[in-house]
């Protein structure tokens, strides 16, 4: 049995054309699949009878099965996800006033390690399937009441769940062609996007294959700290980084990148760091997005206070970058930035993290 899920219109189409059907067909059952969410074959009354019965032996659409709905107190919304093997993923709706946006995972755990990230320190499990990924979005429409012809509930996308992105490239991109695909969500590339530790030759494959709106965990003014912060720079360095992030804007559907910056009291926050950005970012056309860190148990690190999150938040916008500070949404329920898949006690546990279910434990 083939998940449709997997597919975006091209495979789905190649699928097709292979058992001598007509290429058109992927277009209908696509509509069906992802605007209307139909799993069974029969609803789909515009494809032959004859084929609908085929596709109901060799093909089924299963997405991911929620064990866990919680919902905050914000209106946050929290979905953790069975993924088989005893590993869960989540997936985040945050309604707001004139959008609402939905927080999409990409890896169950995350190989790259960074201090601060409790994702991270669960040791890197798998990556996700496309049906894993799509489903994710498939599910959270089904779930919020969308019905294919209504008023769009999530308006907007971003892979800044568990995992990171661009190390499940081919997966993540077939997702983003279906978010884009108007036979599917139809969803403007500048309202996907997709969040980086900043691996940058994937950062160009992106830029090349499906390029949408990009968001780079940057979280360190130099190299020495980014070093220690986002072990990956030590392959990627800023340097390059940058130089990335430039090359990445010659297609992007926004004509800035989104850094998004960790803040870590006494470790990136002074005002020296705020002016070493200035310089940094000089010539990469950006936006900052400070994000208040979000404890969880052994982290080592503490949240900067507010006071000095808005003196570095003025120490950039006086340098004229257009710097916000995200609020903290879903707190109650584990769901804000870095929070996702439960809480891990001890690093050492990482290896073992494999195979050990990941459990949300109350706080
Ligand atoms: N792997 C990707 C996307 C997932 S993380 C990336 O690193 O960009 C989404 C964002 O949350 C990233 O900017 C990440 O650095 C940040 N984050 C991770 N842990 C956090 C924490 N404990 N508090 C606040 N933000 C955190
Ligand atoms: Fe992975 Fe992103 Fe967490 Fe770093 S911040 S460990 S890249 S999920």
């Amino acid at each position: 049995m083939v998940n449709l899920l997997d597919f975006d219109a091209a495979a789905l189409t190649d699928w097709f054309v292979q058992q001598g059907e007509k290429p058109f067909r992927a277009k209908q059952v696509l509509r069906w699949v992802h605007r209307f969410g139909v799993t069974d074959f029969d609803q789909m009354t515009d494809v032959a009878k004859s084929l609908r019965a085929k596709l109901a032996t060799t093909a089924c659409i299963t997405p991911p099965v929620p064990v866990r709905d919680s919902i905050s107190t914000d209106g946050t919304r929290k979905w953790l996800l069975d993924v088989g093997n005893a590993n869960a993923v989540e997936t985040v709706f945050i309604p707001e006033t004139n959008r609402g946006t939905l927080c999409i995972s990409s890896q169950a755990g995350c190989a790259l390690d960074c201090a601060f990230c409790s994702t991270g320190k669960q040791g890197f499990n798998r990556n996700l399937s496309a049906a894993e990924i799509i489903g994710q979005l498939w599910l959270a429409n089904r779930m919020l009441g969308a019905n294919g012809d209504g008023e769009r509930v999530i308006s907007n996308v971003v892979m800044m769940g568990m995992g990171e992105p661009l190390a499940n490239f081919d997966n993540v991109v077939s997702a983003l062609n279906l978010m884009l695909d108007d036979n599917a969500y139809g969803l403007s590339r500048r309202r996907v996007t997709v969040s980086t530790s900043g691996i940058v030759p994937a950062m160009d494959r992106l830029r090349d294959a499906c390029p949408t709106a990009l968001a780079v965990s940057l979280h360190a003014s130099n190299d020495a700290l980014r070093d220690k912060l986002v072990p990956i720079n030590q392959k990627y360095p800023l340097r390059e980084l940058m130089a990335a992030c430039r090359r990445y804007l010659e297609r992007a559907p926004r004509d800035f990148i989104t850094f998004e910056y960790v803040m870590l009291d006494g470790v990136n926050d002074s005002d020296a760091h705020a002016r070493e950005l200035v310089a940094l970012t000089r010539d990469v056309p950006c936006k900052f997005n400070l994000i208040p860190f979000n404890p969880f148990p052994n982290s080592g690190f503490d949240r900067s206070p507010a006071p000095r999150i808005k003196r570095f938040a003025e120490i950039l916008i006086d340098a004229g970058i257009v710097t916000t500070t995200r609020k903290t949404r879903g707190d109650d329920v584990d769901a804000a930035c870095g929070q996702l898949a439960g809480q891990v006690t001890d690093k050492t546990r990482r290896v073992a993290s494999r195979i050990v279910p990941i459990v949300e434990q109350p706080r």
